[in-house]
C-alpha cells in the first residue's frame, strides 16, 4: 500500500522552505562553513526535528527555524537548499509544488529581497529543467511578527518577481504566516490589496493559532482563495458554510496541526469536517523536516477514513485551486470579490494609509 501512496501523482500547497531543508543538506552546509552546534548528526536532528515532548505548542514548532537560517543567507545556499527540497518532494510523487518562505528572513547576511528570491526560482529552476512533469512556484510571505508596513514592502516586491514575468519559475502567490496571537489578519489588508491587484493567488495561515474569526477576517477583509490550516473553522458551522459556497481551499498539514497543537491530540482531523461539507482541501506537509514527514506519509495517514481514489481525487481538486495553474490579472477577480457579503473595503484616505511606505 504505501509503494502505491508514494505512486500517486500529488500537489503540494502548503510546503515551507525553512521547515523542509533535508536534514543532511543542512548539516552539509554548516560543516562548509564550519558552524554545526552540536557534534553529531543525530544531535542536530533533535534541534531540527520536533521532539515528542515538545509538541503541543505553535511557539516551540517555531522555535525550530533558527538554526537553518544560519545557511540561508548566502545565494547559492538558498539555490542548493531549495533544489533537494524540490528533488525530495519529487520523489515522494509530487508533481505540482507551491514553494513558501518569506524572503525577509535571507537578507540578514546583505542580500537584496530580490537576490533572495531568485535564488529560490533557480534552485527550482534547475529541477523543472530535470523533471519536464513537474510544475512549481513560488508563494511570498509577509510574516506577521514584522508588521504591517513591511508587509506591503514585501507585497511589492512580490509583484516585480510575478510568475509572468518569468521565463519559468516565480511567484504565484502571497501569504502571511507567523504567530497569529495579537497579529489580527485585518492589519494587514494594504498588503493583499497590493498583491490581489498586482493578480497574484492569496492565502493566509489563519485558524491555526486563534479562532474562526481570524479565518473570516483572512476571507473577508483579504480576501484569501485559499486558508492554511484553518483548524479553527470547525467550530463555525456558518464558516464552514461560506467556505463551502465560495470554493475557497484549505491546505491541511495533518502531522503538523498535531504538533503545534492546532488539533488536540487522539481528535479527528478537520480535514474530514471540511471534505463532508464538501470545501476543497489540499494535503500538504507544512515542513517535512521539522515535522519529520513527506507527502507520502500525510497521505497514508488519511487511508483509514478514504480510499485511494479518493486520495487522487483531492489532489486533482487541489490542482484546480493551484496558484501556479492561475492566468495572472484575470478579469473575473473583482467581481467575485465584489460578490461576497462582505467586500474588501477600499483603501481609505486615513492618513495612517497615505504614510504607508
Ligand atoms: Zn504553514
Amino acid at each position: 500500500m504505501a509503494r502505491t501512496v508514494q505512486q500517486i501523482k500529488k500537489v503540494e500547497l502548503h510546503q515551507h522552505l525553512d521547515g523542509s531543508i533535508p536534514l543532511r543538506t543542512t548539516w552539509g552546509l554548516m560543516k562548509q562553513h564550519g558552524l554545526n552546534p552540536v557534534p553529531t548528526l543525530r544531535e542536530m536532528r533533535r534541534l531540527l526535528q520536533l521532539q515528542e515532548d515538545e509538541a503541543g505548542s505553535l511557539l516551540s514548532y517555531l522555535d525550530k527555524f533558527h538554526y537553518p537560517l544560519w545557511v540561508t543567507q548566502f545565494y547559492e545556499n538558498i539555490q542548493r537548499v531549495t533544489h533537494d527540497i524540490v528533488e525530495e518532494a519529487y520523489a515522494h510523487g509530487v508533481r505540482l509544488l507551491e514553494l513558501r518562505y518569506s524572503p525577509a528572513i535571507h537578507t540578514f547576511g546583505g542580500l537584496t529581497l530580490r537576490q533572495a528570491i531568485r535564488a529560490v526560482f533557480s534552485g527550482i529552476n534547475a529541477s523543472l529543467r530535470r523533471h519536464t512533469d513537474l510544475e512549481a512556484g513560488v508563494i511570498i510571505i509577509s510574516m506577521r511578527q514584522h508588521g504591517p508596513h513591511i508587509a506591503k514592502i514585501i507585497a511589492r516586491q512580490s509583484l516585480a518577481e510575478a510568475q509572468h514575468l518569468h521565463e519559468r519559475s516565480g511567484v504565484v502567490g502571497f501569504d502571511l504566516a507567523g504567530a497569529e496571537r495579537g497579529n489580527p489578519p485585518h492589519l494587514f489588508r494594504d498588503a493583499y490589496e497590493i498583491a490581489r491587484r498586482g493578480g497574484l493567488g492569496l492565502t493566509v495561515h489563519a485558524g491555526e493559532d486563534e479562532g474562526p474569526e481570524f479565518i473570516w477576517e483572512a476571507i473577508d477583509l483579504l480576501g484569501a482563495d485559499r486558508i492554511g490550516h484553518g483548524c479553527s473553522a470547525v467550530r463555525d458551522r456558518k464558516l464552514l458554510k461560506r467556505l463551502a459556497r465560495d470554493r475557497i481551499l484549505v491546505e491541511c498539514c495533518l502531522t503538523s496541526n498535531y504538533q503545534t497543537g492546532a488539533v488536540e491530540r487522539g481528535a479527528p482531523h478537520p480535514i474530514h469536517a471540511f471534505l463532508e461539507h464538501g470545501i476543497p482541501v489540499a494535503v500538504c506537509t507544512d515542513n517535512t523536516t521539522v515535522s519529520a514527514t513527506d507527502q507520502t506519509r500525510e497521505n497514508r495517514l488519511l487511508l483509514d477514513r478514504l480510499s485511494l481514489k479518493e486520495i487522487e481525487a483531492i489532489h486533482r481538486q487541489a490542482a484546480d485551486h493551484s496558484f501556479v495553474r492561475k492566468v495572472p490579472f484575470f478579469a473575473d477577480r473583482g467581481h467575485r470579490l465584489a460578490a461576497r457579503p462582505t467586500s474588501i473595503p477600499r483603501r481609505g484616505s486615513s492618513r495612517s494609509s497615505r504614510a504607508c511606505p
